[in-house]
């Protein structure tokens, strides 16, 4: 299961020298298709190889796939590729460490490969942040259901049933008394949405999980209005639907879509907040000025796109990034070549506690919000 804890423990794994394998492939929803893939997979490992060193004739680092990671990924494949129909799959290999991974991924992704010294992840931290864990929330006047969707699967949290008066009698009672009876309901209903709120807020507390509410129009309004701002600020979106047809798989089917809007969104707001945000905003925008700021420490949150590398260089000694050839900016010395800068910028931001957004569509090559100011000027890159 792919979550933040497994990027972390690929996060730790390093080589001595460019030789870990990090292969992503798409495998089409067409199993007649599959047959392709090996010759696919083989072309995009030899590219990694040439891109990340060889081309660029520098002695030292030269990348390799070693032959017997070539040959697990495509044993995987053969053996597993039908189960991965319509599903990006990360490979991870270096037989020098022991490494050999392939996870399918919750959704589709550029085909890329890499060879570095540790795992690209880049993608990895994308598709987690494409398909994040969610909960549902299905509402009417009398019943309620609280899901949980984590790593696609679908789960029950908590149900509960409001009876309201007994409907036996009801029919007899008019005027003032029916009057009464239609209060208790709505009562009854405020009370549900209330206690209904009160599970979302309790499941909420520990983490910033996003919320669906589904049913219909006024019982969405409803337990909206009831929830606290904790709960609240998590709603993500809703979804009409009769609650009393909805399966946990139909439940997924509408939410999926809310939950893929509000992640896209999300990705613009942030994007706009750091390219148009107001004057004097701490904010770093193009590969000069993040790398400045990443190369301080200075970076809260990168913002990178999900497409396109970035060659350059990273110094051994003093850590200092580069784009351009010749010796570290920093201190000097000789600077290894390194085949995306971006990701380098991705994996010092996260060794530093910021965080890191991928956002498709960026209107720049790489963007960060702050922790301080920070001048590119007289850092020479
Ligand atoms: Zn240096």
């Amino acid at each position: 299961m792919l979550g933040y804890a497994e990027i972390e423990k690929l996060r730790r794994v390093c080589a001595p020298g460019p030789v870990v394998l990090s292969l992503y492939l798409a495998v089409p929803l067409d199993p007649v298709r599959i047959g392709g893939l090996a010759a696919e997979a083989t072309e995009l490992m030899a590219n990694a190889a040439g891109l990340a060193g060889g081309s660029q004739g520098e002695e030292r680092g030269a990348a390799r796939v070693g032959h017997a990671d070539r040959e697990a990924v495509l044993d995987a494949l053969a053996a597993h590729g039908r189960d991965w129909l319509g599903h990006t799959v990360a490979f991870f290999a270096c037989r020098e460490l022991g490494l050999f991974e392939a996870l399918p991924l919750p959704c589709l992704l550029p085909d890329r490969a890499a060879v570095m010294s540790r795992p690209y992840i880049r993608p990895l931290l994308a598709a987690v942040q494409r398909c994040p864990d969610y909960r549902v929330a299905i509402a009417d006047r009398e019943h309620a259901r609280v899901l949980s969707v984590r790593c696609g699967q679908v789960e029950t949290m908590a149900t509960q049933v409001d009876r309201g008066p007994r409907s036996s009698g009801f029919g007899g009672w008019y005027g003032l008394q029916a009057h009464r009876i239609q209060r208790r309901i709505i009562e009854l209903g405020r009370h549900h949405y209330r206690d209904t709120a009160a599970i979302l807020a309790q499941a909420a507390a520990g983490g910033h999980v996003p919320l669906v509410i589904g049913g219909h129009r006024d019982s969405i309004a409803g337990l909206l209005r009831a929830l606290p701002p904790a709960a609240r600020e998590a709603f993500a979106g809703s979804f009409h639907a009769d609650p009393h047809t909805l399966t946990e798989a139909g439940v997924r089917e509408l939410a999926d879509p809310v939950i893929g809007d509000w992640v896209a969104r999300r990705e613009r707001e942030l994007a706009d907040e750091v390219v148009a945000g107001p004057p004097g905003r701490l904010a770093a925008v193009g590969l000069p000025a993040c790398l400045a700021a990443v190369d301080r420490g200075a970076v809260d949150r990168l913002l990178v796109p999900d497409d396109g590398m970035i060659p350059g260089f990273a110094c051994d000694r003093c850590g200092a990034l580069s784009a351009v050839r010749g010796g570290c900016p920093g201190c000097g010395t000789a600077a290894r070549p390194v085949p995306d800068l971006l990701e380098e910028m991705v994996q010092r931001t996260l060794d530093d506690g910021g965080q890191v957004t991928v956002v498709r569509d960026a209107p720049f090559s790489v963007a960060a919000k702050l922790r301080f100011p920070v001048t590119a000027e007289g850092s020479g890159r």
